[in-house]
Order: C-alpha cells, then sequence, then structure tokens
C-alpha cells in the first residue's frame, strides 16, 4: 500500500518535503554552543594596565624535531575571560575554587548596550528588561569594536557602575559578566563595584567575547581553572540559545 502511494511522484515529494522539515525542526530545536571566550594569545589578548604580561613558550617542539611538544605559560590570574572570586577585593572573600558551580552554570541573559554608552548606570539598566534574568551578561562597546581580540589596552571601556551594582545584588543576579577584562571604571577612585558584587559572594565574569551571542536568553557554562586559594583564574564561557 505505501509502496503504491510513493509510486506515484507527487505523493513521493510531498513525503520527501515532510522528511525535510523533521530534519530541519531538529536541527532548529537544538542551538549549537556558542564559544563567549576569549582566545588567550600574547598576540592579541589585552592586558590590564599594570598587569603581568602574558607569556606562551614551548619547552619542546616536535616540528624542531624534538621527541615530543611541551609548553609552558605564565599569566595573570585575570587574563582573558576570566572569573572574579569574592576574595579579589574581600580580605575573607571565597577563593576561585570555592565559588559555587550553582552560580556558574544556568540560564543567563545577553543585555545589548548602546555604543554611546560607557557607565552602565541605575538609569541604563533599567532601559532593559533585565529583571526576573539570574544571570545577566552586558554586551557593549567593546564587543562592538572586537577588543577582547586587540592587544591594546583600552581604558574606556564600557564598566557597571556602583548603584546598578547595587541593582543587580539586591535583585538577587547570581552572576554578572561583562565583554572586557574589568567590570569597574577605569582609574575609580575605589572599586565600588567589585566590592558590592563580590561582597554578596556574587562571581564576576570579565573579558567575555560576545561577538556571536547578540542580546537575548541563553544557557550558561562558565568554567574557571580550579586553582586552589587564589582570587581569580582564567575561564571557558559557552552559551547557548534558549
Ligand atoms: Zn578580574
Amino acid at each position: 500500500m505505501l509502496a503504491e502511494r510513493f509510486l506515484n511522484p507527487r505523493v513521493a515529494v510531498f513525503a520527501l518535503a515532510v522528511v525535510a522539515c523533521q530534519v530541519y525542526a531538529e536541527q532548529a530545536g537544538t542551538p549549537a554552543w556558542i564559544d563567549a571566550t576569549a582566545t588567550l594569545d600574547s598576540a592579541t589578548t589585552p592586558v590590564y594596565e599594570g598587569d603581568a604580561p602574558m607569556r606562551f613558550a614551548f619547552l619542546k617542539d616536535m616540528r624542531r624535531g624534538d621527541p615530543l611538544t611541551l609548553s609552558v605559560f605564565s599569566l595573570g590570574a585575570h587574563s582573558g575571560t576570566h572569573v572574579d572570586a569574592p576574595m579579589h577585593f574581600l580580605v575573607d572573600g571565597a577563593p576561585v575554587d570555592r565559588i559555587a558551580l550553582d552560580a556558574l552554570i544556568g540560564p543567563a541573559r545577553v543585555i545589548q548596550i548602546a555604543d554611546s554608552v560607557q557607565a552602565i548606570d541605575a538609569v541604563e539598566l533599567n532601559r532593559h528588561q533585565w529583571r526576573g534574568a539570574e544571570r545577566l551578561l552586558f554586551r557593549t562597546r567593546s564587543t562592538a569594536r572586537r577588543w577582547m581580540s586587540s592587544a591594546v589596552f583600552h581604558r574606556d571601556f564600557a564598566y557597571i557602575a556602583p548603584d546598578a551594582a547595587q541593582l543587580l545584588v539586591d535583585a538577587g543576579v547570581k552572576l554578572v559578566g561583562i565583554d572586557y577584562i574589568s567590570a569597574e571604571q577605569f582609574g575609580a577612585p575605589a572599586p565600588r563595584t567589585h566590592r558590592i558584587i563580590l561582597g554578596r559572594g556574587t562571581p564576576i565574569v570579565e573579558g567575555l567575547d560576545l561577538s556571536d551571542a547578540p542580546g537575548g536568553d541563553y544557557d550558561l557554562i562558565v568554567l574557571p581553572m580550579k586553582v586552589r586559594g587564589h582570587e581569580g583564574a582564567p575561564a571557558r564561557a559557552i552559551l547557548r540559545r534558549r
């Protein structure tokens, strides 16, 4: 019976179209993971003014005839995409190896901030639909200018102002992220934004590369290297559209 129907060319074309639609729907139903991590490369990764230089070297290299390839890295804990633990600005704050995984994995909202905005203050924050989001990542001028893949350190990156930081922690946000190597205004007289956010035990992700993640809702996984007793560490951050 079925074979007879497929002998009719019009039915066969229809059946093929149905199968194609199902395949498309399956692909559309499982969005791909997006890498939101800046690639660590001393030629293209910015280093915060005054921070340690980044060095990557090969101790042994099969391309030069060695029997194996073996590298050594030397870099600041806050290099590239990284997580700040409470210990960064609180004497008795939790180190990076003690941050709860629950804060680092789960739903996150990317908020698009206009290129003209440098200070994400309470007024700017409230222009956006941020309430109800468990984790918030700010996609700013720094992403538009691809500053996480330029070795030049820019001082005029967009930052989270203390009044916005206060709103975020008061709302119980579990994690805050930004797309340049600090969430704090460059040259701020005191690290108030860091103290407010980290003071609630909330980790901050800095140096995200949100080029491929426009505003919207995502699942986030950001996992810093587990270095015992230190205040921060480089991390891999990935996003998937919800
Ligand atoms: Zn940091």
